[in-house]
């Protein structure tokens, strides 16, 4: 039997063997078969390791043979042998998973030096300090990650060193000072671990690659993998290669570069470099590394040939590179490459370039941005620089992306105070309430130290595509005494703060934020997305300025217009208490009246921005209470207004509270009982249709009925809306098509999806509701222990952000399923919270959904996301 293949020689892999060779290794190959100056050696198999471990730390029979066998191939390719006399060969041992993950073992340089070999090298080289240099380096290096002795007692015997020797910097040491460094060095390791530093060089490569092995179940590595969601069965690979020296002198340096920019784009090579310089030299920080621009004139030919390389790499990999190089005396060597990590402008600029470039096709251009990275593109970013060196205070959820920067205040009538006197404010808060929407509305972004992704706070200001905290347990806020707390920190009234949305962070005093700017790549990009995709993309706006901003991001129309949110302006609410508290059909009926022209006028304005797509409003959906004040000083001032006693109006809002208000007096159930409300919203939506229709503007109402879960209901209260719209439609005889149809949000409307299609004309999964009711779980309360359910394992992902498919999505396709067969044509979209997640608009793309509706600062998102899945899938 032929042993398994545990050994590559470079050269032997390619690009497409990660799995197998790491990122690393399979690169190393790819590069030494295109012809690159790749210095000789070999990858030992993440299989390898795997089994090595799974062996408890024994090699698989056959792996001695194979390492030995491509060791001596590489002496002779090389004509250098290991402990040789005259050519002693030198190699590094790195590690390398499919993934690149950091935790994994450090490199070690200079494998194969002792006592001979390095005067050996100091022979060979002329130069003494390089040689010592050198052995000192390894036997540190090979102390620490190899052999597991504290780093820190090698610093401490350099830096004793350096006082005994007068010396300021390590370059301050002469050759004569590290050869007795190498000696403490070795007396350290004698001490701390009872062996001595090994001097044959096949027992340091045999030790070396163990601990690689082994690295790959370190404490660290485990926690990398269990945070990122990389699976533990993949092993790393170890790369034992020939080492070339940076650091042999001024003709000799080592550097790292992206051959376009990472942070612009732009096609120009990127990056820095060290003279006289071994490996981790430049990113360590001891000296400051020259731009790569500068090599130009330092060194014209090493320059030039990097410049073909980074050209060539690119050409064939079809994509920006990251890359590690390294001159010896004038010669150039390649030490690793792989995609370049970028942000998202970058990311936007070369997939666009490289379209233009010929290099790529649209399609690939379009997989290549991650929707999430447009999300970056879209808000306010704070600046990095000065982030990283502000006052972080505490972490709470990262509910609604941007930056924001604003004095603190505790009210939302304070928020709208202050923003008229033109100042900057945060609004941060315990919770929020449909009461202080406008607060938030002015304020630059809003914190709470409670709930959850989908919490009113963090709903409402990705509507408004506003900064959002939420949920950021590790305050407490003091609303009445003006002030919160996060641990000793107090914050008061007035004070500076900066939030980062984007990450949930929470800091201390004011951070300089910069504004999103949408370049002529971004309107190029989402034109070829838009190519693909099939799914339609329509946005959640309550307002003609959020539908303004929907249609700017290319919504294809509304998919959800809350009603309830154009009943708190200021100018209304009265009203709207008025028709809670009434006693009687006739005072709710006059309360109404009045609310009707400014419905009216809200629906106008928004038809009129939406030119003739279709707008989806939704009949007035949330608990009355939600309304009514709560403060005793409020309901005072209200009986006032209405003329009743404080102590009769106390008790109507009372008799309104509720155990469970989300499961109670609310959605369909309003107008059933009340059917003034369906009235009034019916004639709004219809009479502002047919005013616009007669100037010859084109309308598309959707009129929906929320939190159905009976056919009957829908039978009752569509007939009442077709009664009143046709009767309105037949007296001003225009011509006017709406429809009706349902939000399916409710278990059981699932399950009799078919029923409840054969009166709706169109279906819209308010995901939100559906996954609270599914599981169970209360939103609003979820947070309380959503994040231990995902800590522990028990789910994957917050329900809340990311749809269900196993639970939630069964349902939603078999409402897909049986609705469609009562009717064909039915006109199916989702408009939770999901529509705006990538890996909820896939499953949306697969389960045959018409469109996915969001908020308007995600619509962008929605596009690519559908546009990925319809690629993918
Ligand atoms: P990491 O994965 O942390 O980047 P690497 O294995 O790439 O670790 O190596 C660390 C440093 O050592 C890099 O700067 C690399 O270029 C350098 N290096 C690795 N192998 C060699 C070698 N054979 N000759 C010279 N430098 C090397
Ligand atoms: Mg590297
Ligand atoms: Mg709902």
């Amino acid at each position: 039997m032929v042993d398994k293949q545990y050994v590559y020689f470079f050269g032997e892999g390619t690009r497409d063997m990660k799995k197998l060779l790491g990122g690393k290794g399979a690169n190393l190959s790819e590069m030494t078969n295109i012809g690159l100056p790749v210095p000789p050696g070999f990858t030992i198999t993440t299989e390898t390791c795997i089994l090595f471990n799974e062996l408890g730390k024994k090699y698989p029979d056959g792996l001695e043979e194979q390492i030995d066998g491509n060791l001596k191939k590489l002496e002779d390719k090389m004509g250098m042998r290991f402990n040789d006399k005259e050519n002693p060969l030198l190699v590094s041992v790195r590690s390398g998973a499919a993934v690149s993950m950091p935790g994994m073992m450090d490199t070690v340089l200079n494998l194969g030096l002792n006592d001979e070999t390095v005067m050996t090298l100091i022979q060979k080289s002329g130069n003494e300090r390089f040689g010592w240099d050198s052995y000192r380096r390894f036997i540190q290096m090979f102390g620490d990650v190899v052999m597991g002795v504290a780093h820190e007692k090698f610093e401490h015997a350099i830096h004793a060193k350096k006082t005994e020797k007068n010396a300021k910097v390590d370059t301050d040491l002469t050759a004569n000072d590290l050869k007795e460094l190498v000696d403490d060095y070795k007396k350290i390791i004698k001490d701390e671990k009872g062996t001595s530093f090994p001097q044959d060089p096949k027992t340091q490569l045999k030790m070396a690659i163990d601990a690689v092995f082994d690295s790959w179940n370190n404490k660290r590595a485990i926690t990398y993998r269990n945070l990122n969601g990389i699976p533990h069965d993949l092993g790393t690979g170890v790369n034992v290669q020939t080492m070339v020296f940076g650091n042999m002198g001024n003709h000799s340096g080592t550097g790292v570069a992206f051959s376009r920019s990472p942070s612009t784009g732009e096609n120009k090579e990127y990056g820095e470099y060290l003279i006289n310089a071994q490996g981790e030299d430049v990113v360590a920080g001891t000296r400051t590394p020259q731009s790569i621009s500068k090599l130009k004139d330092e060194m014209p030919a090493i320059y030039n040939q990097l410049m073909d390389i980074f050209k060539k790499l690119e050409i064939h990999y079809k994509d920006m590179q990251d890359m590690e190089f390294t001159f010896q005396e004038g010669r150039l060597f390649m030490l690793q490459t792989r995609t370049g990590k970028r942000t998202a402008a970058a990311a936007l600029q070369v997939a666009v370039d490289m379209v233009n470039e010929g290099l790529i096709d649209k399609k690939t251009a379009v997989m290549r941005v991650e929707p999430a990275q447009i999300d970056q593109l879209l808000h306010k970013q704070l600046d990095k620089k000065a982030q990283g060196m502000a006052q972080l205070i505490a972490k709470g959820l990262p509910a609604s992306p941007g930056g924001a920067v604003g004095m603190v205040v505790f009210h939302a009538d304070d928020a709208v105070e202050e923003a008229k006197k033109g100042k900057k404010v945060i609004l941060v808060r315990t919770e929020t309430s449909p009461e202080d929407i406008e607060g938030m509305a002015t304020a630059q972004g809003i914190l709470t130290a409670r709930g959850g992704m989908t919490s009113h706070a963090a709903v409402v200001a990705r509507g408004m595509g506003k900064s959002c905290v939420a949920g950021c347990e590790e305050i407490r806020v003091f609303e009445r005494k003006e002030y919160f707390t996060a641990k000793d920190i107090k914050v008061n009234k007035g004070d500076w703060i900066t939030l980062d949305g984007s990450t949930g962070q929470v800091y201390l005093g004011q951070i300089p934020v910069v504004d999103a700017e949408l370049s002529g790549n971004f309107g190029i990009f989402m034109k070829w997305v838009d190519e693909f995709r099939k799914l339609g993309v329509r946005a959640n706006a309550d307002t003609p300025k959020d539908s303004e901003v929907a249609l700017k991001f290319g919504a294809a129309g509304i998919g959800l217009c809350r009603t309830e949110h154009m009943f708190f302006e200021a100018s209304r609410i009265k009203a709207v208490r008025k028709m809670i508290v009434a006693r009687n059909e006739k005072d709710r009926r006059d309360a109404l009246m009045t609310l009707l022209p400014f419905q009216k006028q809200d629906f106008i304005e928004i038809f009129e921005v939406m030119q003739g797509l279709p707008v989806t409003i939704r009949l007035l959906d949330p608990p009355l209470h939600e309304f009514l004040p709560t403060d005793d000083s409020d309901i005072e001032e209200l009986a006032k207004e209405l003329g009743l006693e404080f102590d009769e109006l106390k008790n109507t809002i009372n008799s309104l509270h509720e155990i469970n208000p989300m499961m109670g007096h609310r959605g369909c159930r309003l107008p059933i009982t009340y059917p003034e409300i369906l009235e009034m919203q019916t004639r709004a939506i219809i009479e502002a249709s047919i005013e616009l229709t007669k100037k010859g503007i084109i309308v598309k109402p959707e009129i929906m009925i929320p939190v159905v879960g009976i056919a009957n209901e829908v039978k009752l209260l569509k007939g009442q809306i077709v009664e009143i719209s046709d009767e309105l439609i037949k007296k001003n005889n225009v011509k006017l098509e709406y429809k009706v149809g349902t939000m399916i949000e409710v278990p059981r409307a699932c399950l009799i999806a078919d029923e409840i299609a054969a009166e709706a004309e169109f279906f819209s999964f308010g995901t939100n509701d559906l996954t609270q009711l599914t599981f169970g779980f209360s939103r609003d309360d979820s947070g309380k222990f959503l994040p231990e359910y995902i800590n522990k394992g028990i789910l994957e992902k917050d329900p809340f952000a990311t749809l269900d498919r196993e639970g939630v999505g069964e349902l939603v396709k078999l409402a897909v399923q049986r609705g469609r067969k009562t009717r064909s044509n039915l006109k199916i979209g989702i408009c939770g919270e999901h529509g705006g997640d990538p890996a909820s608009v896939e499953f949306c793309h697969i389960i045959g959904m018409d469109y996915v509706s969001c908020s308007p600062f995600r619509v962008p998102i929605a596009r690519l996301a559908a546009a990925q899945a319809a690629l993918r899938n």
